[in-house]
């Protein structure tokens, strides 16, 4: 457990986002495009922050499986967990679907896409099963090759936990290891704040006057909906947990924030821990919920890519019957498990949503312009999402609601 110092410090911290976000908003929207170097400040904490995560991946996971002397209590709570994850995806798809109705953002926008630009190819279903597992070795060194690497280390925790007594010392390395990474991580939460800055300048500086010219209902749509899917629903998953709402929602603001700036749950990953031990969430649940969360259950994501389609077929006088919306909310459901963790993730899986539904790729280009801003909330939803399903596991898996007595 974090100690009171390490509390309070972290409670600074978010204080000092908060004010960092505000300010950086300022000056964005006073120097507009003048200000688009400030962005290095955050370039700098997101290049960090994704260098580690791969072997972060590799030790909190690889310790949590290792851990696990029973492995059909492992197989119990994975498969707990991914029913919690899609059920609160396909919610949350749904909710996309609704905002696209509620707001009709798509009637009356016409944009030409950016010059040069073209649509990326739609992943297969093959593709998207052959993306978790990788080509070689090297795949799994990279933050996009995430889903991958989680499916490697799970391979590789099982084996040494298999090994019992002889897989002890890679056990303990694993342990340091995971200390090692996370130890690192609120070392560098002292940067965050100005990270925070920079991304916020250059996003209100270089995409403000463009969100003045009319997507106003697109990102409102978005950012309604997926509060609500914040507020709402995790409000539920977190009650039923037996988990206090406020402290949820106090604790989940750091991550938050981060997950908003950086607009990476892999990048956000170290702080969503830290939230999660803040808690009172035990590690054997949030050391696999946590890495595996933040690279298959993107609730934000699949509100995004529901919504954004329905956006485009607006724009194209497309009618989707039901039968379409239903395909839509399950592919949804894929392309967010298929999203890779990083900035923009969500935006090269929407193709492959718009394909299955039959939509025209240009619709791609048209999103490019916002998703920044459309990426920043997701990101944020899609970390919280991950910390209330580990509540409510703690609860199904331990019988008792996270507490600081873990
Ligand atoms: N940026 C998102 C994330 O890392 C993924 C996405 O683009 O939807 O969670």
């Amino acid at each position: 457990m974090a100690t009171p110092v390490e509390v309070r410090r972290a409670q600074l911290i978010v204080v000092a986002m908060v004010i960092a976000l505000i300010l950086g908003g300022l000056v964005g929207y006073i120097g507009g495009g003048g200000v688009k170097d400030l962005k290095i400040l955050g370039d700098i904490f997101l290049r960090i922050l994704r260098t580690i995560i791969p072997p972060l991946i590799f030790f909190t996971i690889g310790y949590a499986v290792a851990s696990i002397v029973d492995l059909r209590r492992l197989g119990w709570i994975l498969a707990l967990m991914l029913v919690l994850y899609i059920v609160t995806s396909v919610i949350a798809a749904t909710w996309g679907v609704i905002a696209g109705f509620v707001f009709k953002p798509g009637v009356g926008i016409g944009l030409t896409p950016p010059a040069g630009y073209t649509p990326p190819k739609p992943a297969t279903w093959q593709d998207i099963v052959l993306g978790f597992f990788s080509l070689d070795f090297s795949e799994l060194l990279s933050v996009g090759g995430a889903l991958k690497l989680i499916v490697f280390t799970m391979i590789f925790g099982v084996g040494v936990a298999l090994l019992g007594d002889a897989g002890a010392p890679i056990k303990g390395f694993l342990e340091a290891g995971s200390r090692v990474f996370i130890k690192i991580v609120s070392l560098l939460m002292y940067y965050a704040p100005i990270a925070v800055f920079g991304y916020s300048a250059w996003l209100i500086g270089v995409y403000g006057p463009e969100i003045a010219k009319g997507y106003v209902k697109l990102i409102l749509a978005s950012y309604t909906f997926t509060l609500l899917h914040f507020i709402l629903v995790y409000a539920i998953i977190v009650y039923i947990a037996g988990f206090n709402s406020l402290k949820y929602y106090r604790e989940q603001l750091e991550p938050f924030l981060v997950a908003f700036t950086t607009r990476s749950s892999a990048a956000t990953l170290p702080v969503n821990m830290r939230a999660a031990e803040r808690m009172g969430i035990p590690g054997d649940i949030y050391r696999l919920t946590l890495p595996v969360g933040a690279t298959v259950n993107m609730d934000g994501t699949a509100l995004y890519q529901a919504l954004s389609a329905v956006f485009i077929a607006q724009l194209f006088g497309i009618d989707l019957g039901l039968d379409k919306l239903l395909l839509l909310v399950l592919a949804a459901l894929i392309g967010s498990i298929a999203t890779a963790a990083i900035p923009g993730g969500g935006l090269i899986m929407l193709a492959f949503v718009l394909s299955t539904v039959g939509l025209p790729l240009e619709g791609i280009a048209i999103i490019l312009a916002v998703d920044p801003i459309l990426d920043a909330i997701r990101t944020a939803i899609n970390v919280s999402g991950d910390n209330a399903c580990s509540a409510l596991l703690t609860r199904l898996v331990h019988g008792k609601p996270p507490t600081s007595s873990y």
